[in-house]
């Protein structure tokens, strides 16, 4: 079940990149810019400043769910929208104004997407990247994808939070040359009350992944009243260098692009609206992760 494919993607791993975007995960980040990416089920997003006023269609289809509201948006239940109605609803609209996010892709048509892209690949030293979501929560099919994107020759990269169990990240690891790894917090109570997780168990996958010497970046988001501070930085960066002995880390601080798709998805936003714009403390976090041996790579 994915919810996107991105060709051309050049954040996602080394050179040029298709990234493939898993459906579902096992974390509930209060800052997360791909909302639709929680739920493995699929969802309809609703941009009611596109939505036709004379229009019918989606109502007329699924009036259990759809309605027109006085003030002329459409009013969704969207818990009583059933896999039928996905099926009715998905390219209906004529305006793009309601979506259809998830479909469930085999793997042959995946790589026969992925594959056009070969010659950037070969050129740049990209390839691909499973992302998402959480790629591992669908172990079975994110190794299967690996596999054969290795026996294709490319270069292959996994986004995960490590919110997973062991036995769901394994299989794939014969597969796997780079794990994008994230680091969010290393302080149990902080990473509950911004995620519903565990650090426990992600900071053990991590310990683990090391061991096994897999390759890993280590990425922190920078998120403003989670860890966007000198103390938590420290934390994250001693963890970093003391138990991953990894060279380098990446610090992406927080944006606000995917705000709007709360709203479309009838979902509440809890993180801050404003980006995080405090050059100081990129400074900070640059200086202390390099005195602690670590080269701090900024993305944007
Ligand atoms: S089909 Fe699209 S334009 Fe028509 S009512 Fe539904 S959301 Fe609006």
């Amino acid at each position: 079940m994915l919810f996107n494919l991105q060709r051309y993607s050049t954040h996602d791993g080394p050179g040029i990149r298709t990234v493939v975007f898993f459906k579902g995960c096992t974390l509930a980040c209060r800052w997360c810019q791909n909302p639709e990416s929680r739920s493995p089920q699929r969802q309809v997003l609703y941009d009611a400043r596109l939505c036709l006023s004379a229009c019918t269609l989606c109502a007329e289809r699924c009036p259990h769910a759809i309605a027109r509201q006085e003030d002329g948006t459409l009013a969704i239940e969207h818990e009583n929208l059933t896999e039928a109605d996905y099926d009715i609803l998905r390219g209906l609209c004529p305006s793009d104004a309601l979506n259809v996010c998830g479909e469930a892709i085999d793997l042959d048509a995946i790589m026969e997407q992925v594959l056009r892209d070969r010659p950037y690949y070969e050129r740049t030293g990209g390839g691909l990247t499973l992302s998402g979501g959480e790629p591992f929560l669908q172990a079975g099919n994110c190794a299967a994808l690996l596999a054969r994107a290795q026996a294709a020759g490319l270069h292959t990269a996994v986004e995960s939070c490590l919110q997973v169990r062991w036995s769901n990240i394994e299989p794939s690891l014969p597969h796997l040359d780079l794990l994008l790894a994230d680091l969010k917090h290393v302080d149990a109570k902080r990473f509950h009350a911004w995620t519903g997780g565990s650090v426990g168990h992600v900071l053990d996958n991590l310990r683990r992944l090391s061991r096994q010497r897999v390759a890993m970046t280590i990425r922190v988001p920078l998120i403003p009243d989670f860890n966007a501070d000198a103390d938590s930085i420290r934390s994250i960066v001693d963890f970093a260098a003391d138990e991953l002995g990894v060279k380098e880390i990446h610090f992406l601080p927080y944006h606000t692009l995917g705000v709007q798709k709360y709203a479309q998805l009838g979902m509440p936003y809890l993180a801050s609206r404003q980006a995080l714009d405090t050059p100081e403390l990129l400074a900070y976090a640059e200086s202390y992760a390099s005195s602690r041996g670590l080269a701090a790579i900024l993305r944007g």
